[in-house]
């Protein structure tokens, strides 16, 4: 039985080893004899760019995806905390980058893939900051900094997005109903999957008059889990 997974939001990190290895025995236990992997985003804390793969966290995650994409097709996403993830991660580790959005194919039906940060349509300064940082300009300045002051950089823009989630208010920091039906309508499909708000959950919606289904993804933070695309249809699992 053809079998697709997702996953989202395992923030890993050099301070967080526990999650990493709960990834670990995920991609040892769940992963072997899927049919895809799809990682939508925010897999890392902070990604400040391909070239500290070479040892640290960065370094061990791609060693733990190598063997695993070599054998089940995994795709990435950016997330909003990893989007300089780039083209040498995809060739060390065999992971394919894929846009956000994107329509996949599942059990010939059409769903739409997003990390789920441009639905917070609500929250005006940081899709102006997600503008600024996605552009190559901002990039190539970026990358030409020394490793330590990106990681520097990083930390501190994880800081200052941490203490404005405190001052923005549940409200504004989830998707807004607008930006969930424009998605559903412009690519024309009924099922969404997503992640980024740490919400998981199963959400019922209309666009177009058409029934849709929308599902969260969970962060890794606690316990963690995963969707699970069969032919009996999609299920959350969490892990133990
Ligand atoms: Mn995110």
């Amino acid at each position: 039985m053809p079998r697709t997974l997702f996953i989202s939001d395992l923030h890993l990190a050099e301070e967080r080893p526990a999650t990493t290895e709960r990834f670990a025995s995920f991609l040892a236990e769940v992963v072997p004899g899927a049919d895809a992997l799809y990682i939508l985003g925010d897999l890392f804390e902070y990604w400040v760019g391909d070239d500290c793969l070479a040892d640290g966290l960065p370094g061990q995650v791609a060693a733990l995806l190598r063997p695993v994409a070599s054998a089940v097709p995994t795709f990435f996403m950016h997330g909003n905390r990893d989007f300089m993830v780039a083209s040498r991660f995809s060739r060390e580790t065999g992971v394919h980058l894929i846009a956000d959005p994107t329509v996949i194919d599942l059990n010939r039906r059409r769903v739409l893939l997003m990390h789920g940060d441009t639905l917070c349509t609500g929250d005006h300064a940081y899709l102006a900051y997600r503008a600024r940082v996605r552009s190559p300009a901002w990039q190539a300045e970026a990358l030409a900094r020394p490793i330590e002051e990106r990681i520097a950089l990083a930390r501190g823009m994880r800081e200052k997005s941490e203490s404005a989630k405190g001052q923005k208010g549940e409200a504004i920091m989830d998707v807004t109903p607008e930006a969930v039906e424009s998605a559903f309508v412009s690519a024309d499909c009924r099922v969404l999957i997503h992640g980024h708000t740490h919400r998981p959950a199963r959400h019922e919606h209309r666009a177009n008059g058409k029934p849709c289904v929308r599902w969260v993804l969970p962060d890794w933070y606690e316990a963690g889990g995963y969707l699970e695309s069969t032919d009996a249809g999609i299920r959350a699992v969490v892990l133990a």
